[in-house]
């Protein structure tokens, strides 16, 4: 069952959103050389507690830390430690906030340093398929037109969408329903209606589909073929008047 929320629940989604914006700005400009993973988790805990948030990951299912830090062909999942930042790498930085009852998810993946014109082209196109998508979360559309929007920009450029890693409904769960994958048919699934908040989060490769989970942790996520891969995520409700990013706010993510 999709929840719906109201206009007031929505409002208290905004707020803790924008905590989740402000982190993610605040982690984005952190990130360079020489950092690790874990101090960049530490950094955003602080942030999170500091502006009456709660780090929604932390504890979910075990997972060990505030945020997930997924670099190069990691797609997401990454547990944040003693992995340190080097110039030409990219970075998936993924926080989810609780706040007022509410969790919204958000994603963005930056470079470090300098990287080649190609790796700009998979984190400019992943952005644009995010707002692709985005531009379907009106009333009346459907399911398979978010899906189609990312799959038929990223595959008509060339790069491959991950099937196996969905979008989700995100409300007072982190994951509710519907289950909402990044690539599909238009006019097909599930009708969207004003109140219906979801987590949209196209992850994209410079080469294959296919992804394998880490043995060792059971968490970390990557390309099976070892292409680079990005991801980039917002909470976005429906409403009347159209899509409402709550997690925007001046922030990197498009
Ligand atoms: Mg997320
Ligand atoms: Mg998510």
């Amino acid at each position: 069952m999709i929840v719906r929320k109201s206009r007031a629940e929505l409002e208290a989604m905004r707020e803790g959103g924008r905590i989740t914006a402000s982190c993610l700005k605040m982690l984005a400009e952190n990130v360079r050389p020489g950092v690790t993973t874990g101090e960049l988790d530490r950094l955003a805990e602080d942030f999170i507690y500091d502006h009456g948030g709660k780090p929604e990951f932390k504890g979910y299912q075990g997972f060990p830390a505030s945020i997930c830090a997924s670099p190069n062909a990691m797609i997401v999942h990454g547990i944040p430690g003693s992995y340190r930042l080097a110039e030409g790498d990219i970075i998936s930085l993924d926080v989810g906030v609780r706040y007022e009852g509410f969790v919204t998810d958000s994603a963005t993946t930056v470079p470090v340093g300098e990287v080649p014109e190609r790796v700009v082209g998979l984190l400019e196109t992943t952005r644009e398929c995010l707002a692709a998508a985005t531009e379907q979360m009106r009333s009346g559309k459907r399911l398979g037109d978010v899906g189609h929007a990312i799959q038929s920009l990223a595959e008509s450029r060339g790069y491959g969408v991950v099937r196996d890693l969905i979008s989700h409904g995100v409300g007072r769960q982190m994951h509710e329903d519907p289950q909402i994958p990044n690539y599909g048919r238009p006019g097909t699934g599930a009708r969207l209606l004003p109140g219906m908040t979801f987590a949209i989060e196209p992850m994209i490769t410079l080469g294959d589909y296919g992804i394998v989970l880490d043995e060792e942790d059971h968490w970390s996520i990557y390309t099976s073929d070892g292409s680079l891969s990005a991801h980039f995520e917002h909470t976005i409700a429906v409403t009347e008047d159209g899509p409402w990013v709550l997690t925007r706010n001046g922030g990197p993510g498009g």
